[in-house]
């Protein structure tokens, strides 16, 4: 049996988007589940888009996004002396020629076809002269003048493009450099792409380039195109749906396997499964199972499809992507045991990394306010006895063990005749500035006994509260 190989050939424009990295990873996942070969092609023959920063956003989105290639890179502006051989041989052949209508000439017949609502299509001036390469002239295909050309898409089915439709194209400017749809035939067949899978808008491509294929007397590979990504109103996804490059999503805090997990069910199911390792993915990826109709974008979706993995992951394995958020935040973040802590607490309750991190400022830094709600409704009563008593238990207890600590706010809450949330929430409000954190001894033991003994002298200190309990209801 011959072995898969499958490709991925983006031109580098600047971005990654999402539908071309979704393309990637279907591409990457058909390799992978067949033991095949996935190649990187950079498809640079655009010189002044094709940049070196901009291939290397190429690589190190793939890189992000943990795509890793078998064979490649390869770059199509270095594959020139093989296009111009195909091309040579096409002439040669007869299954192409040179053409010698000027720009002029051919922009009076395009007019002429548009006063007479006709589409405009090359007439084959000198498709018969055989012209020789001394005057200026451009290469075209020699296309059928009739019939039909089928394609037997994989996701699509029978695609069949009437070849009335089409006109001797060109395939070799007149400065000698060859178009995207000649390179890419001759790349997939110098590489033995054995699937090209790929957006359905190249789906009027492949009827074009089915043609070189047969003219120069090849077997195509198989194709399958992939249903556009559309935004909730089902128009062309657009940055008000959301991020439309991938490595924004880098920078929103979403985890490479979140991604990989959502990209794939844009138009690829497995049942009602929602959530895949990559081995769940690998294993039940195919190309029969890919949507025929569009895929919607759903930002909602992402967001579960993230929070799940961040859920799931190991806290070690959330240190590295974690760290960078935290640092400029400007937090004192170390890799270390008690960084390791503070994931674990806070990876149930998590969006994002960038959720995660401002979730952790409260253990690297001291509230600079104190919600205002949250004090009108708990800073009353006896919370300050409760402050000062906390305050004066902790300098005894050097160090503090973390599993004291609910055994003390229990007694306290006895011997003050006071419910756990009257004696837990002034503590919080003292150490995070707000009402809502993780479980209260959890919190208290990861900032540490120092800090928080600071943080709660720095809220009887700036907190106004009632010297005399008597003088106020005690809250229920
Ligand atoms: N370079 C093309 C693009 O970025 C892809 C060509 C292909 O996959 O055949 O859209």
């Amino acid at each position: 049996m011959t072995t898969m190989r499958t490709r991925f050939a983006p031109s580098p424009t600047g971005v990654l988007h999402l539908g071309n990295a979704r393309t990637a990873l279907f591409n990457w996942l058909l390799a992978r589940r067949h033991g095949g070969v996935f190649v990187l092609r950079i498809e640079d023959t655009d010189r002044e888009r094709s940049t070196p920063e901009n291939i290397q956003i190429i690589l190190d989105a793939l890189q992000w996004l943990g795509l890793d290639f078998d064979e490649g890179p390869f770059f199509q502006s270095e594959r020139m002396a093989q296009y111009h051989a195909a091309a040579d041989r096409l002439i040669a052949e007869g299954h192409a020629y040179r053409c010698r209508c000027t720009p002029v000439e051919l922009e009076a017949k395009r007019q002429q076809a548009i006063a007479e609502k006709r589409k405009s299509l090359y007439d084959r001036t000198c498709r018969e002269k055989n012209y020789g390469p001394e005057q200026p002239h451009v290469v075209r295909l020699k296309m059928p003048p009739d019939g039909s050309t089928v394609l037997d898409d994989l996701i699509k089915g029978r695609v069949e493009v009437n070849n009335a439709e089409m006109d001797d194209w060109i395939i070799l400017r007149s400065d000698g450099s060859p178009v995207y749809n000649f390179c890419v035939v001759i790349d997939d067949t110098d590489m033995r792409i054995t699937h090209v899978v790929r957006g359905e808008d190249h789906l009027t491509n492949t009827h074009k380039q089915l043609h070189v294929y047969r003219a120069l007397g090849l077997e195509p590979p198989r194709f399958g195109h992939l249903p556009l990504i559309l935004g909730k109103d089902r128009a062309k996804m657009s940055k008000r749906d959301g991020a439309t490059d991938l490595l924004d999503y880098q920078e929103l805090g979403y985890l490479p396997q979140a991604m990989r997990n959502f990209l794939a069910r844009l138009g690829w199911s497995h049942g009602d499964q929602e959530l895949f390792t990559d081995d769940e993915l690998i294993k039940a990826f195919t190309l029969e199972t890919v949507s025929a109709s569009n895929a919607i974008f759903d930002q909602d979706k992402l967001n579960w499809t993230n929070a799940s993995k961040i859920r799931e992951a190991e806290p070690r394995d959330l240190v590295e992507p974690l760290l960078p958020f935290l640092r400029e935040r400007g937090y004192a973040a170390e890799d270390g045991e008690r960084l390791l802590e503070i994931i674990a607490i806070l990876r149930d309750r998590s969006t994002t990394l960038v959720d995660m991190a401002d979730r952790a400022r409260m253990f690297y830094c001291a509230p600079e306010k104190y919600d205002e709600k949250a004090v009108k409704k708990h800073w009353k009563g006896e919370a300050r006895a409760v402050l000062e008593r906390f305050v004066a238990w902790l300098k005894t207890q050097d160090p503090l063990r973390q599993e004291d600590i609910m055994p003390f706010i229990e007694g306290l809450a006895q011997q003050m005749s006071l419910q756990l949330g009257q004696i837990a929430q002034p503590i919080r409000i003292a150490l995070t500035g707000s009402s809502a954190s993780p479980p209260i001894e959890a919190t208290i033991a990861l900032i540490g006994r120092d800090e928080v003994i600071a943080r709660v002298e720095k809220a009887l200190r700036e907190l106004p509260l009632p010297q005399d309990p008597a003088d106020v209801t005690t809250p229920k």
